[in-house]
């Protein structure tokens, strides 16, 4: 057609994605778009919007070595639970947008899959700190409580300034975005500093609590998992499970976790149930003796116990099974992990898409 200019397209089956300039694509299909024209067959191309680029892109297969597997997590379901679409450009759409030869769309959508926001940031500080804290007790060397701190300031000024530079957008998983830095760059600076304070009062609240002045007398030979992430198998699909603390005194077994935001007891039920059910899988304890849970809400300082009984646990996998079979049942060819956008909806709360990280692909 006389260009004289070298295109990239990608290949999607037969489809066709021609980058005729920077992030902008046409599209074709190389069964039905030829035209007969007075200089022989041409493809005819149209305009893909970037959402069309995803969508053809999720109903494809990985091209790298990295399979996308289904799998399930109590994160994954709540995601879903808030917005299907956010789900959608999570799980799916943001897959292989680490590879530099992805549509930018896809790189996109992976940049903005992993901004944190400053209320998640304080939640990971926190537990970054108590998980490294714990470490040291059961390495037997305790960490005195102001280095903790200290050290936590030192990381989080290096996260704040990781992001006001932009160099989280060369590699988005390992280096700290905030969603405040990349929609709002005029965001206040003074709400790093509240945020980095909360931070410090949430990790005092731990350092200076009975429980932790309790675990710091425990032998170090009781800790049994400190925030490690691990998988089992619930109706033949993957469940990621991260755990704060387990630990066990004889036959009994311990389950800890902490939370820097509010929860809803339900959500923490199945969260809790979830981690039971994999402790039972992996056979811990007296399968007799419930697992004796507290979860620490470090913003009320308060602490919640529960008991987790065979009965909840029985409750607990038929919701998540349930759970498995609905997310299965979106998925257009269950076993390459495939997902259609059309199936999955944006919500019409407004008040949710102003905090969500991928309102720049919405429009919203
Ligand atoms: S902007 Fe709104 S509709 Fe779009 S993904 Fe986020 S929450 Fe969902």
């Amino acid at each position: 057609m006389g260009l004289t200019r070298q295109l990239t397209a990608l290949a999607y089956g037969d489809d066709l994605l021609v980058e005729i300039r920077p992030e902008q694509y046409l599209r074709a299909n190389l069964q039905q778009d030829w035209r007969a024209t007075e200089r022989g067959p041409a493809l005819y191309c149209q305009p893909a919007t970037w959402l069309e680029v995803l969508a053809l892109h999720t109903t494809h297969p990985a091209s790298g070595d990295l399979k996308n597997e289904v799998s399930w997590s109590y994160s994954r379901a709540a995601k879903y639970s808030v917005c299907p679409r956010a789900y959608y450009y999570h799980y799916y759409a943001a897959w292989e947008g680490w590879l530099p030869t992805s549509p930018a769309p896809v790189q996109r959508a992976y940049l903005l899959k992993n901004l944190t926001d400053l209320p998640r940031w304080i939640g990971t500080l926190v537990h970054d700190s108590i998980k490294f804290a714990l470490a040291r007790l059961k390495a037997g060397q305790p960490v005195v409580g102001a280095d903790l701190l200290k050290q936590m300031r030192v990381r989080a000024k290096a996260d704040v300034e990781n992001s006001r530079s932009g160099r989280y957008r060369q590699q988005p998983q390992p280096i700290t975005g905030f969603q405040e830095h990349y929609y709002q760059p005029d965001y206040l600076s003074s709400a790093w500093e509240i945020a980095i304070e909360r931070a410090e009062s949430l990790l005092q609240t731990f350092i200076h609590s009975d429980l932790y002045a309790d675990l710091c007398r425990q032998p170090a030979g009781s800790f049994l998992q400190i925030e490690e992430l691990q998988s089992f198998t619930i109706a033949g699909t993957k469940v990621w499970v991260q755990l704060d603390l387990v630990r066990q005194v004889a036959s009994t077994i311990y389950l800890y976790d902490w939370k820097t935001g509010a929860t809803a007891e339900a959500e923490l039920r199945l969260q809790l149930g979830l981690y039971g059910l994999f402790l039972r899988h992996l056979g811990l304890g007296d399968p007799a003796q419930a697992i004796q849970t507290g979860v620490y809400l470090l913003a009320q300082d308060q602490w919640v116990e529960f008991e987790l009984d065979e009965p909840f646990l029985a409750q607990t996998q038929t919701q998540v099974e349930a759970s498995i079979a609905q997310l299965r049942g979106l998925l257009l060819a269950q076993p390459a992990n495939l997902a259609q956008l059309r199936r999955f909806p944006m919500i019409a709360d407004l008040t949710v898409c102003r905090s969500c990280q991928f309102r720049e692909l919405c429009g919203r």
